[in-house]
């Protein structure tokens, strides 16, 4: 059988830290497992264009890995192709580089390491969060180039405390964040999402759901998004919803790039409609060179905290997605179940309510 994994490439660093598990060079720690059974494995980071290592191995694959930090976009023309393919496996949380309608059209099931590093983005949250409200990355820009004018940082910098803050999304990251947020004294913590909580889990958060996104958007000096890509949420931060945003908003997306459109938070963090804009997830990965998030900054100069994809690859995070990429490819291996709670979409369906609502 073929097991092909796309991982990004640590290079120097994936040598000297073994640790970095979800690379080419330390293989999830699976490869000499796979080997040792028998199977045909090929590790690559190449998974662009027709004659990828993506592409011309995908063909007679029977078991896909892919990490969100470097996906392998397996698009409907691509799956057309895959004759054997019968899993993919995320080796994360979030399977939107995979057609998940054409999965379900080709009875390929798609299987990620759930939960696995909810703790790890949530944190990245809130630590982006703080960055933006108190205008830390100039900040720490200015010492860099040796300069020291405390009026220009102030004059952008505010308290957590006192804000209303708001998730799009209250899943496991949702409800982490804002379980993290109840020490900040924020005015009001608020959720938008269809689905609801259980009811002891909303009880134990000191936060309201809100009916609809519009009244989110009105009400949120803070706004983080954490809902998966799917139909329904691509270009969902458009030009449109950020009128219906507080001037000098701040908005946190690590949930994917595509989410919010591209130009549209350009346009508002320049125009200053939103004082900030800051996550670790692009429209596309690795981001393109001259892809305008890199540079764009508001009428000070600021409010721009992007950084590469990383908050849910921490190496707390790679240990435990490592091992359950493992116990995915083990369970279908030996034909046992698998966690209901890690199957995306299984026989043809949508197995977890998380992408869209549906009948
Ligand atoms: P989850 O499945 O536990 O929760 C997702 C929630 O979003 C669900 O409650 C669902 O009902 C809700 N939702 C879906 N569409 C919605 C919409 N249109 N409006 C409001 N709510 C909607 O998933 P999770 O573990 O919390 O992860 C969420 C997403 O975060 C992932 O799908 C992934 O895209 C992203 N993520 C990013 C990183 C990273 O490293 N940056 C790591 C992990 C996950």
């Amino acid at each position: 059988m073929k097991v092909l994994i796309i991982l990004y490439s640590g290079g120097q660093a994936a040598q000297e830290q073994p640790k970095l598990l979800g690379t080419t060079e330390n293989k999830l720690g699976i490869y000499d497992w796979l080997k040792g059974l028998g199977h045909d494995v090929v590790v690559t980071d190449d998974k662009e264009g027709p004659n990828s290592d993506f592409q011309k191995h995908i063909v007679d694959a029977e078991i896909l890995v892919t990490t969100p930090f470097h996906p392998g976009y397996l698009t409907a023309e691509i799956m057309d192709k895959a004759k054997n393919l019968k899993l993919c496996v995320t080796a994360g949380v979030g399977s939107d580089h995979i057609d998940l309608n054409a999965a379900n059209k080709h009875k390929i099931t798609v299987a990620e390491v759930s939960g696995s590093n909810v703790v790890s983005v949530a944190e990245q949250v809130i630590m982006t969060m703080l960055v933006l409200v108190r205008n830390f990355v100039p900040a720490h820009e200015q010492i860099v180039a040796h300069k020291w004018n405390v009026a220009q940082i102030a004059r952008d910098a505010y308290d957590l405390e006192g804000k209303v803050v708001g998730t799009i999304g209250c899943g496991r990251i949702g409800y982490r964040v804002l379980q993290r947020l109840e020490p900040f004294n924020c005015k009001e913590l608020l959720w938008f999402d269809y689905t609801d909580l259980p009811a002891d889990a909303a009880k134990a958060i000191n936060a309201t759901r809100v009916a609809t996104l519009d009244e989110l958007f009105a009400r949120c000096d803070v706004i983080t998004v954490n809902c998966p890509l799917h139909e329904s949420t691509r270009g969902l931060i458009n030009a449109d919803a950020i009128k219906k945003m507080k001037k000098g908003v701040w908005l946190i997306n690590t949930a994917r790039g595509a989410i919010c459109d591209r130009m549209a938070i350009v346009d508002a963090l320049e125009s200053g409609h939103i004082a900030g804009y800051g996550g670790d997830v692009w429209d596309v990965q690795p981001a393109p060179a001259d892809h305008p998030w890199r540079n764009m900054r508001g009428p000070n100069g600021n409010g721009n905290a992007m950084t590469a994809h990383y908050s849910g690859t921490t190496l707390d995070a790679q240990a435990r997605y490592a091992k359950g990429t493992e116990e995915i490819i083990d369970n279908y291996l030996n034909g046992k179940p698998q966690n209901p709670a890690n199957v995306i979409v299984a026989d043809g369906k949508y197995a977890t309510h998380a992408y869209g609502q549906r009948k």
